[in-house]
């Protein structure tokens, strides 16, 4: 199912991403607004510790936003990554673009975002491992807010179909 992301984590700060380098990632392109910060809001010392260790860990890491350039510039620098603004998620050209910038070849790299139909469906129609992270705050944009009543139906039956193959594993 293209809207089911691979795998779900309760937040960004919660991604094992020490066992995702170990399996073989090495780039990450992450979403900015209520991914890694607030909804249009700056980064904070929690974000630039997380940046800071995924490159220590030996991660190349990249924005990919759909808000403008001042937003996504300003946040990426802070951070001390690339970026790609005004990506049009879901469609595949900035995630083309975003691996094209990360060097390297898109099955070493995942994404990681906070909503299906722009940060999900895009990775998956690209065919870059995708992550979705819950959202950290609950203050967000209207045209945001809309989508997420849009979700909950996506999100349901990822869960049961989840809920499903696990129980159905345990039967062996
Ligand atoms: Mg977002």
């Amino acid at each position: 199912m293209i809207l089911f992301p691979d795998m779900y984590v309760k937040n960004a700060y919660e991604l094992p991403y020490e066992e995702m380098h170990a399996r073989g990632f090495s780039g990450i392109i992450f979403d900015i607004d209520n991914t890694v910060a607030p909804d249009n809001g700056p980064a904070d010392d929690k974000c630039r510790q997380l940046f800071a260790k995924l490159s220590k860990m030996g991660y190349k890491t990249m924005i990919l936003s759909n808000n403008d350039e001042p937003r996504v510039k300003s946040f990426a620098d802070d951070v001390g990554c690339d970026y790609v603004f005004k990506a049009a998620k879901p469609s595949r050209e900035g995630y083309a673009k975003a691996v094209k910038k990360l060097g390297m070849k898109k099955d070493r790299v995942f994404m990681v975002g906070d909503q299906i139909f722009t940060d999900i469906l895009g990775a998956k129609r690209s065919g870059i491992f995708a992550v979705m992270a819950g959202k950290l705050y609950w203050k967000e944009r209207a045209h945001i807010y809309l989508k997420r009543i849009l979700e909950l139906p996506v999100m349901a039956a990822y869960f049961i179909s989840n809920a499903v193959s696990h129980f159905g594993a345990k039967q062996h």
